[in-house]
């Protein structure tokens, strides 16, 4: 059974590669430069070439750009979709975020639908910014929440990325209603993902954007001040891995969206959970009475779906906060 899996060098995607080897998939990768092809195939020594291959995609936001990559032989069965730009080094919303994700997404589904017709699923990684609704005071957030922001919201620096993930996910259903293709889709909504960074693609300066609250704890920039929280929902990257792989080998995941989170944080508690994991960082820490940031009046969320039909089972935030801890520091930091 043979997947292709775009955007093979980000973070999530190179847990979701080690996954889909392990549970016996074909994988082929996209990735944007020969020299992160081989770099990636090289740190799987011993994996045969039918195994495990890569095509270039430079950049998904290109007419056809899938055009080519969703053709193999033998022939795809599914597809993966993870490229999407994760940053907040905006310079133009347009080009650098809602033409990527957005034209990404329907530019594959296009692809697939005229080039690959033996692709049976094609699994989206959205995210909870396409659920969050910072505009009411939603008391329970599950799959049937959506974020209501506008295009003119979105020129907003602010808002871009989370509009980004919004309007790809909708254009993503909007297709599948109106094209009618062979193929459902199923979407993974994760909000901040942590976990073990793979070390060949990764270093602490080109650090993946949701870890980079880690590199700055271990390097003493909360010892002062615990900066803001942001989001307080969290979920391991090896979780959502799984979830990925998981929503093409379960057939009832098909044409549903799934909220993977491991549930509530704050960077108040990641502080505590390192003190307990990692004692020599204790002088980079902040005193234990250092307030915490957590609303006592938070929503509550229902994350029941991904545990009976995709069957994951959460890793504890401990374990989350030590690994984490850990590949930073074996990068040096
Ligand atoms: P990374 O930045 O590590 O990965 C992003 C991937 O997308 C990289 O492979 C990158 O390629 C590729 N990419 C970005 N823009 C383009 C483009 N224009 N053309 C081709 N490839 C492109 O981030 P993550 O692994 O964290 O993110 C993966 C997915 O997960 C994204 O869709 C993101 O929105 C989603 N997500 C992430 C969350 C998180 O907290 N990490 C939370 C919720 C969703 P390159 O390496 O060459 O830059």
């Amino acid at each position: 059974v043979k997947v292709l899996l775009t955007g093979g060098s980000g973070f999530i995607a190179a847990h979701i590669v080690d996954i889909l080897l392990q549970h016996g998939f074909d994988t082929v990768f996209t990735v944007r430069s020969d020299d992160k092809g081989k770099r990636i195939l090289e740190n799987h020594p011993g994996t045969p070439k039918e195994k495990l291959s890569y095509v270039i995609v430079k950049d998904v936001a290109q007419d056809g750009a899938f055009d080519e990559a969703v053709k193999s032989d033998p022939p795809f069965d599914y597809v993966l979709h993870t490229a999407s730009p994760f940053h907040f080094n905006v310079q133009d919303p347009v080009k650098d975020f809602l033409d990527p994700a957005i034209k990404g997404t329907t530019g594959i589904l296009k692809a697939i639908k005229a080039y690959a017709p033996t692709v049976k699923r094609v699994v989206i990684t959205s995210s909870f910014a396409a659920i969050i609704n910072p505009k009411q005071n939603v008391k329970l957030y599950s799959e049937k929440v959506w974020n209501p922001v506008t295009w003119e919201e979105a020129m907003d620096h602010s808002n871009v990325y989370r509009a980004s993930k919004t309007f790809a996910e909708k254009a993503a259903w909007d297709f599948v209603e109106k094209e009618k293709p062979n193929f459902d889709i199923a979407t993974i909504n994760p909000p901040l993902v942590f976990g073990p960074i793979v070390h060949y693609l990764n270093s602490l300066e080109a650090l993946n954007t949701s870890n980079q609250r880690f590199r700055n704890l271990i390097q003493g920039q909360f010892k002062e001040q615990i900066p803001p929280t942001g989001t307080f929902l969290y979920v391991d990257v090896r979780d959502v891995a799984l979830a990925h792989v998981r929503a093409i080998e379960v057939s009832e995941a098909g044409g549903k969206r799934f909220f993977i989170t491991a549930g509530f944080f704050s960077n108040k508690e990641i502080v505590e959970a390192a003190r307990k994991t990692h004692s020599e960082l204790e002088s980079k820490l902040p005193a234990k009475d250092a307030p915490s940031d957590f609303p006592s009046d938070i929503y509550e969320i229902d994350n029941s779906r991904s545990k009976e039909i995709l069957g994951i089972k959460y890793r504890s935030f401990t374990e989350t906060v030590a690994d984490t801890i850990s590949s930073l520091q074996d990068v040096g930091a």
